[in-house]
C-alpha cells in the first residue's frame, strides 16, 4: 500500500483508493509566486546552453530544444498537474492473487 501526506487535512491517505473529495485541495497549486498585480507574465525562450539527452547536442533556445525531442521521440514529463485517480472499477482481487503467487514463487 503507497499512501500520500495529505496537504488539505494533514492525513495519509492510501493512493490505491480514490482521492477523497473534501481533501481536493491538496491538489492546488502550491505557491502564490504569481503576484495579485495585473501583469503578463513573460516566460523566457532562452538557456543557458542546456544538452540534450538524446545526442548531446546544446540548447540555447528551450523551443529548439523541445523540437529536437519532438523529432526524436522523446516525452519531457515532471511539471504534470496530478489529478485524483477515480478507479473505483479496478478489481483488486487479480491484483492481490497475483501478488500472492509471485510472494509464493519467491519463498
Ligand atoms: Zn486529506
Amino acid at each position: 500500500m503507497t499512501e500520500r501526506l495529505c496537504r488539505a487535512c494533514g492525513e495519509w491517505h492510501d493512493l490505491g483508493q480514490p482521492w477523497p473529495r473534501v481533501c481536493v485541495d491538496h491538489f492546488k497549486g502550491r505557491t502564490n509566486a504569481r503576484s495579485a498585480l495585473p501583469r503578463p507574465m513573460v516566460i523566457s525562450d532562452t538557456l543557458d546552453g542546456l544538452q540534450s539527452m538524446v545526442s548531446g547536442e546544446r540548447f540555447d533556445s528551450k523551443a529548439d530544444l523541445r523540437r529536437h525531442y519532438r523529432a526524436n521521440g522523446v516525452i519531457e514529463v515532471g511539471n504534470e498537474t496530478i489529478t485524483p485517480r477515480d478507479n473505483d472499477d479496478i478489481a483488486t482481487a487479480p491484483i492481490e492473487a497475483e501478488v500472492a503467487r509471485a510472494f509464493d514463487q519467491l519463498s
